[in-house]
């Protein structure tokens, strides 16, 4: 496989940079090969403070960069996973966590599943998510989920960020491995005879020629919509999220070790730990509340005035048609968005430029592989988060109701919910699918669970059903979240 010659990038976000870093660390070997960013630093960056999936983890390890010396670059805290709460007055919990999995959780994994099964068949054990899995622990404990040297087990976290941070820092490792940077705000593309995209034309009247293009321009979407004219499929009939208002404030303390997302009434908040300030936000339907009372409803919730000002922001959410189009791959919010509740967007944007990477060559067949697998992650995504929005129990304001009662569900998502309360085993059902779902079983036991979503309990009680006792899961954790440093300690360690 030869790779593109001439790799113009348009666009300096988290997918730019991170693109950016990927091919030259895949083809910068080459000579032949040249990478160039183009930005146009005046149009800005979304960058509102965001979570990450254990993926960037993995990144950094592929980059050959390590947490010493870009976290406390970037203000980066580690991430266990996410809470979600008050989403569910039913449940018998007012919050639960959805932590990442990880290599020890193949010790208790099984009882989890076991008991869930055992709560759906009516009997009264103990399932809360939290309590099952060591990240669960982890964030309870407000533990950093770095191992000792020599710990037997892989342990999986990811992490919060400053975008804008990280971007700049990600410049300076893909500028001194090779990748060409230039400031300048891109107007127009020329096209080939065939139709393909021949060069970016920045407002200066200068042409960027290129063979391959990878559009990373944001919601602007300049190439993959404005030059290629690639349609957009949306979610709105399920996922009626459009607009956010976002609040940095002061830390308050220990910055925690996991993502909180509080439900609100037209939407929910996110609160993301990072060293030097708090990221806050809340991801509002724009057809069931104003910009005003969601920034009003906001304030009141973190308890702050006017003197903090406040950024709002508006959202497609959806995918494109076609993310690989021609000579050009839509990364990052160009290529789709679906909300930010599950923090999927950045882990997107590495699944799709690793793709692309492993699959590319110019054949048509190459295109299609890329673009249906890339198609199938957002929408196994998308599943997931409609999921959280048809199981909540809230029914207090009119954008919860409609969520709840939206028959606007995939068909795998239906499956999914079918074998669930027919006490069926849900991993047998992924597997069945082809496991295209983004989220693996215990993923899903952990929403379903988290919700509460089970029968009425008809059983008296029998100690020999649950094996969150049976197994003193709850001790072998706690024995295990020994071994883990205190999150002060771990960053410490970094310096
Ligand atoms: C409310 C909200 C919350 C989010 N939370 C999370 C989260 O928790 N976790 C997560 O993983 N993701 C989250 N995301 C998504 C995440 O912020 C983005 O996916 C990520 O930052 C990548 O953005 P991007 O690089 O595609 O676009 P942007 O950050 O918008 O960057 C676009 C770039 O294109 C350049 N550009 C645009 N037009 C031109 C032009 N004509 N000429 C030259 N340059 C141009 C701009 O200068 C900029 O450099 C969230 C998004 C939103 C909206």
């Amino acid at each position: 496989m030869i790779p593109p010659r001439r790799i113009v990038i348009l666009g300096g976000g988290t997918a730019g940079w991170i693109a950016a870093n990927l091919l030259v660390r895949a083809w910068g070997g080459d000579p032949d090969v040249a990478i160039t960013l183009v930005e146009a630093p005046a149009i800005g960056t979304i960058g509102v403070g965001e979570g990450s999936t254990p993926s960037l983890k993995r990144f950094f390890e592929v980059i050959g960069v390590a947490e010493r010396d870009w976290m406390p670059r970037c203000q980066a805290t580690y991430k266990v996973g996410i809470r979600f709460v008050g989403w569910s007055p039913a449940a018998p919990w007012p919050d639960y966590s959805h932590p990442f999995t990880t290599q020890v959780d193949t010790q208790t994994d099984e009882a989890f599943v076991l008991n869930c099964r055992n709560r759906r068949l009516g009997h009264d054990v103990w399932v809360r998510p939290d309590d099952f899995l060591l990240n669960g622990l982890l964030a309870a404990q407000g533990k950093a989920p770095v191992t000792p040297p020599h710990f037997p087990f892989r342990i999986e976290y990811g992490y919060h960020i400053d975008a804008g941070l990280l971007g700049d820092y990600l410049r300076e490792v893909a500028v001194a491995r090779g990748v060409i940077h230039r400031a300048a705000r891109v107007v127009d593309a020329t096209r080939t005879a065939t139709g393909d995209i021949a060069a970016l034309v920045t407002d200066r009247g200068e042409a960027i020629a290129g063979d391959f293009f990878i559009d990373c321009s944001g919601f602007a979407a300049t190439l993959i919509e404005g030059a290629l004219d690639v349609p957009f499929h949306g979610f709105a009939d399920n996922l009626f999220n459009d607009a956010a208002v976002v609040m940095p404030t002061e830390p308050d303390g220990p910055p925690p070790v996991e993502t909180v997302a509080t439900a609100q009434s037209n939407g929910w908040r996110w609160r993301i730990p990072l060293r030097h300030r708090i990221g806050n936000g809340y991801v509002y339907a724009s057809a069931f509340q104003s910009a005003d009372a969601a920034e009003a409803e906001l304030r009141a919730a973190l308890g702050v005035d006017e003197a903090i000002p406040a950024r709002h922001l508006r959202f497609r959410v959806g995918r494109r048609a076609r993310h690989w189009e021609r000579n050009c791959l839509a990364v990052g919010l160009s290529q789709g968005f679906v909300e930010p509740l599950e923090a999927t967007a950045i882990h997107l944007v590495l699944n799709t430029v690793e793709l692309f990477i492993r699959h590319y060559d110019a054949t048509a067949r190459a295109r299609d592989t890329v673009n249906a697998a890339i198609t199938t992650r957002i929408e196994g995504v998308r599943d997931y988060i409609v999921a959280h929005y048809k199981l909540t129990t809230r029914a207090d304001t009119e954008y919860w109701r409609a969520n709840a009662a939206t028959m606007a569900l995939s068909d795998p998502l239906l499956h999914l919910l079918d074998c669930w309360f027919r006490r069926g085993d849900l991993a047998g059902e992924l597997a069945r699918q082809g496991d295209r779902s983004h989220f693996g079983h215990l993923s899903w036991h952990c929403l379903l669970a988290g919700y509460g979503a089970f029968p009425p309990i008809s059983e008296p009680p029998r100690d020999d059903v649950d094996f969150f006792t049976q197994r003193r899961i709850a001790a072998f954790l706690q024995g295990c979240a020994l071994n883990f440093p205190a999150q002060a300690v771990a960053f410490a360690a970094l310096r």
